[in-house]
Protein backbone atom coordinates (compact mmCIF):
# COMPACT_ATOMS: atom_id res chain seq x y z
CA UNK A 1 0.00 0.00 0.00
CA UNK A 2 1.14 3.28 -0.79
CA UNK A 3 1.71 6.51 1.18
CA UNK A 4 -1.13 8.74 1.47
CA UNK A 5 -0.89 12.91 2.05
CA UNK A 6 -4.39 14.35 1.23
CA UNK A 7 -3.12 17.82 2.38
CA UNK A 8 0.63 18.24 1.49
CA UNK A 9 2.25 20.04 4.66
CA UNK A 10 -0.44 19.01 7.22
CA UNK A 11 0.62 15.95 9.20
CA UNK A 12 -2.43 14.71 10.34
CA UNK A 13 -3.02 13.48 7.13
CA UNK A 14 0.10 12.06 6.24
CA UNK A 15 0.35 8.06 6.45
CA UNK A 16 3.15 5.54 5.67
CA UNK A 17 2.55 2.68 3.48
CA UNK A 18 2.41 -0.48 5.15
CA UNK A 19 4.79 -2.01 2.59
CA UNK A 20 7.53 -3.17 4.56
CA UNK A 21 7.57 -4.54 8.61
CA UNK A 22 10.72 -3.12 10.65
CA UNK A 23 11.51 -7.17 10.85
CA UNK A 24 11.37 -7.20 6.75
CA UNK A 25 14.06 -4.26 7.37
CA UNK A 26 16.24 -6.32 9.97
CA UNK A 27 16.09 -9.18 7.36
CA UNK A 28 16.63 -7.22 4.22
CA UNK A 29 19.70 -5.74 5.39
CA UNK A 30 21.04 -8.65 7.01
CA UNK A 31 21.28 -10.31 4.04
CA UNK A 32 22.61 -7.69 1.70
CA UNK A 33 25.29 -7.53 4.43
CA UNK A 34 25.50 -11.28 3.98
CA UNK A 35 25.77 -11.53 0.35
CA UNK A 36 28.73 -9.01 0.62
CA UNK A 37 30.59 -10.75 3.74
CA UNK A 38 30.29 -7.32 5.95
CA UNK A 39 28.51 -9.16 8.92
CA UNK A 40 32.40 -9.14 10.21
CA UNK A 41 31.89 -5.57 10.37
CA UNK A 42 28.35 -5.03 12.17
CA UNK A 43 29.22 -4.89 15.22
CA UNK A 44 27.13 -2.56 18.03
CA UNK A 45 29.55 -0.23 18.19
CA UNK A 46 30.35 -0.25 14.74
CA UNK A 47 26.70 -0.22 13.33
CA UNK A 48 26.54 2.83 16.15
CA UNK A 49 28.99 4.94 14.62
CA UNK A 50 27.48 4.46 11.12
CA UNK A 51 24.17 5.28 12.99
CA UNK A 52 25.66 8.87 14.05
CA UNK A 53 27.09 9.45 10.67
CA UNK A 54 23.74 8.94 8.54
CA UNK A 55 22.67 11.64 11.05
CA UNK A 56 24.97 14.07 10.38
CA UNK A 57 24.49 13.59 6.75
CA UNK A 58 20.53 14.27 7.17
CA UNK A 59 21.05 17.09 9.32
CA UNK A 60 23.62 18.73 6.68
CA UNK A 61 20.56 18.41 4.27
CA UNK A 62 18.55 21.13 6.55
CA UNK A 63 21.91 23.30 7.59
CA UNK A 64 21.24 26.55 6.75
CA UNK A 65 18.00 26.37 5.55
CA UNK A 66 16.37 28.19 8.84
CA UNK A 67 13.29 26.77 9.35
CA UNK A 68 11.31 24.26 7.45
CA UNK A 69 7.69 23.95 6.66
CA UNK A 70 6.00 20.37 7.22
CA UNK A 71 6.16 18.18 3.55
CA UNK A 72 8.93 20.21 3.09
CA UNK A 73 7.44 22.57 0.23
CA UNK A 74 10.64 24.70 -0.37
CA UNK A 75 12.66 22.11 -1.17
CA UNK A 76 13.71 20.58 -4.73
CA UNK A 77 12.43 17.23 -5.60
CA UNK A 78 15.95 15.89 -5.39
CA UNK A 79 16.19 17.68 -2.07
CA UNK A 80 13.29 15.50 -0.15
CA UNK A 81 14.89 12.08 -2.72
CA UNK A 82 18.09 13.10 -0.57
CA UNK A 83 15.62 13.21 2.63
CA UNK A 84 14.23 10.00 1.77
CA UNK A 85 17.72 8.71 1.35
CA UNK A 86 19.36 9.92 4.83
CA UNK A 87 16.29 8.99 6.57
CA UNK A 88 16.12 5.31 5.62
CA UNK A 89 19.94 5.22 6.01
CA UNK A 90 19.21 6.39 9.63
CA UNK A 91 16.10 3.96 10.24
CA UNK A 92 18.28 0.77 8.52
CA UNK A 93 21.32 1.44 10.65
CA UNK A 94 19.04 1.86 14.00
CA UNK A 95 17.02 -1.47 13.30
CA UNK A 96 20.60 -3.08 13.22
CA UNK A 97 21.69 -1.99 15.88
CA UNK A 98 18.80 -2.80 17.61
CA UNK A 99 19.06 -6.60 16.29
CA UNK A 100 23.22 -6.48 17.06
CA UNK A 101 21.74 -5.42 20.71
CA UNK A 102 18.74 -7.99 20.86
CA UNK A 103 16.16 -5.40 21.22
CA UNK A 104 13.06 -6.39 19.95
CA UNK A 105 12.13 -2.90 18.51
CA UNK A 106 8.34 -2.83 18.11
CA UNK A 107 8.17 -4.34 21.51
CA UNK A 108 11.07 -1.68 23.08
CA UNK A 109 8.73 0.70 20.97
CA UNK A 110 4.95 -0.10 22.54
CA UNK A 111 6.88 -0.07 26.17
CA UNK A 112 8.40 3.23 26.20
CA UNK A 113 5.16 4.75 24.33
CA UNK A 114 3.73 3.45 27.63
CA UNK A 115 5.84 4.53 30.02
CA UNK A 116 6.07 8.48 28.09
CA UNK A 117 2.15 8.09 28.41
CA UNK A 118 2.77 7.85 31.94
CA UNK A 119 5.47 10.37 32.16
CA UNK A 120 3.36 13.13 30.11
CA UNK A 121 -0.52 12.31 31.02
CA UNK A 122 -3.12 14.36 29.04
CA UNK A 123 -4.45 16.33 31.85
CA UNK A 124 -1.17 17.64 33.09
CA UNK A 125 1.32 18.51 29.51
CA UNK A 126 -1.78 19.13 27.05
CA UNK A 127 -0.22 22.05 25.32
CA UNK A 128 3.71 22.37 27.75
CA UNK A 129 6.71 21.70 26.82
CA UNK A 130 8.30 20.66 30.21
CA UNK A 131 10.37 17.91 31.09
CA UNK A 132 7.84 15.40 32.89
CA UNK A 133 10.45 15.99 35.79
CA UNK A 134 8.81 19.90 35.86
CA UNK A 135 4.92 18.08 36.77
CA UNK A 136 3.63 16.91 40.08
CA UNK A 137 3.03 13.29 41.85
CA UNK A 138 -0.43 13.70 39.81
CA UNK A 139 1.17 12.65 36.58
CA UNK A 140 0.98 8.65 37.71
CA UNK A 141 -2.78 9.53 37.58
CA UNK A 142 -3.15 8.77 34.07
CA UNK A 143 -1.15 7.30 31.69
CA UNK A 144 -2.34 4.30 29.26
CA UNK A 145 -0.14 5.17 25.57
CA UNK A 146 -3.16 5.06 22.87
CA UNK A 147 -3.29 1.72 20.77
CA UNK A 148 -1.92 1.99 17.60
CA UNK A 149 -5.31 1.05 16.05
CA UNK A 150 -7.17 4.15 17.47
CA UNK A 151 -4.20 6.30 17.13
CA UNK A 152 -4.57 5.16 13.65
CA UNK A 153 -8.36 6.35 13.67
CA UNK A 154 -8.02 9.37 15.73
CA UNK A 155 -4.52 10.73 14.09
CA UNK A 156 -1.28 11.33 15.33
CA UNK A 157 -2.46 14.36 17.40
CA UNK A 158 0.16 16.60 16.36
CA UNK A 159 -0.65 20.39 15.13
MG1 LIG B 1 23.76 8.22 3.84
Amino acid sequence: MAASNSQEGNDYEFRFSSDMTLEDIRASHRYFCKERNWGKYHSPRNVLLALVGEVGELAEIFQWKGEVKQGLPEFTEDEKQHVGDEISDVLIYLVDLAAQCHIDLPTAVHNKLQVNAKKYPVNVTNGTFQKYSAYGEDRSLVGAAVPPERAREEGDGSE
